[in-house]
């Protein structure tokens, strides 16, 4: 897994479900860009909430 930001090969990814989506966290150690990722590519913090708030 290669970083958006700089290329570097420093990310951690964290997976969970939120809303019944599989989403994974991004956190490039380097950086510092966060990113988040549903099945369908790359989605913004504010659809991340969106699934977390339709989710209750
Ligand atoms: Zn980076």
């Amino acid at each position: 897994m290669t970083c958006n930001g700089c290329a570097g090969a420093n990310d951690v990814a964290i997976r969970m479900r939120i809303g019944g989506e599989e989403i994974v966290f991004r956190r490039c150690s380097k950086c510092e860009v966060n990113q988040w990722e549903a099945g369908t590519g790359e989605i913004s913090l504010d659809e991340v909430l969106e699934l977390a708030r339709s989710s209750r």
